[in-house]
């Protein structure tokens, strides 16, 4: 039995609409598949969200390949390879599209856990990211020009697909200073984010620490 939990990529929209994409690490398929699906699977065992759906678990009896933290002490090198990014994604990622306003970004940012925000279409496709380092710079150069989160984010931002393994994602925060990757599935809609947070939990995980089912931010 593999408890999943239900992981959820939310849409802020510049009409003030917000449009959740709860999704689960489906060990059957081995990708993110949408959390509807869980509900007339054969293989789901006991299903526990919150009324808006988006948060929660699914007990499934497929058993996962890869365990998101490995339990006790293990080898890190190879277990960062083994285990994919999917195994690892945060729970719950706000994204914006690029023409909500710049304020109301900021507002998330501020007053969110998240230190920077997915910008995507209205597919959820990635288009840029939106950090707090690209907030300060706006306030400093382009004060008087910048009214929508496109005036400000970093454009053409790749993700990681889900498939990647940890290692990718740790190689990119070490190397290129990110402290957040941007996870896709195969037809570059994101799935979530993975922080240098995440990161490192994991890494205290496979290194025989016992982390917090929730931890504090
Ligand atoms: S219950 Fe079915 S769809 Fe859901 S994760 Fe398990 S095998 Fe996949």
């Amino acid at each position: 039995m593999t408890r999943l939990p239900v992981r959820s990529a939310r849409v802020l929209f510049a009409t003030g609409d917000e449009q959740s994409h709860p999704t689960v690490q489906c060990p059957r398929r081995g990708r993110a598949t949408p959390f509807e699906r869980c509900c007339g699977c054969p293989h789901m065992k006991k299903i526990d969200v919150a009324e808006d759906g988006a948060h929660g678990s699914v007990d499934c009896d497929v058993e996962a390949a890869t365990a998101a933290l490995p339990r006790g002490r293990v080898d890190v090198a190879e277990a960062a390879v083994r285990v994919r990014l999917g195994d690892i994604l945060g729970t719950d990622t706000t994204c914006v599209t690029p023409d909500v306003a710049l304020r109301e970004a900021r507002r998330r940012l501020t007053n969110g856990r998240q230190r920077a925000l997915p910008v995507v279409d209205d597919s959820r496709r990635l288009v840029g990211m939106l950090s707090k380092t690209d907030l300060l710079r706006t306030t400093d150069q382009r004060r008087h020009r910048t009214k929508v989160v496109a005036d400000a984010m970093t454009p053409l931002v790749h993700g990681l697909p889900e498939d990647a393994p940890v290692a990718y994602a740790i190689s990119l925060m070490a190397f290129e200073g990110l402290h957040e990757v941007p996870v896709v599935d195969a037809s570059g809609k994101v799935l979530g984010l993975v922080t240098s947070t995440d990161a490192l939990r994991w890494v205290a995980g496979a290194l025989g620490y016992v982390v917090p089912t929730n931890p504090a931010p």
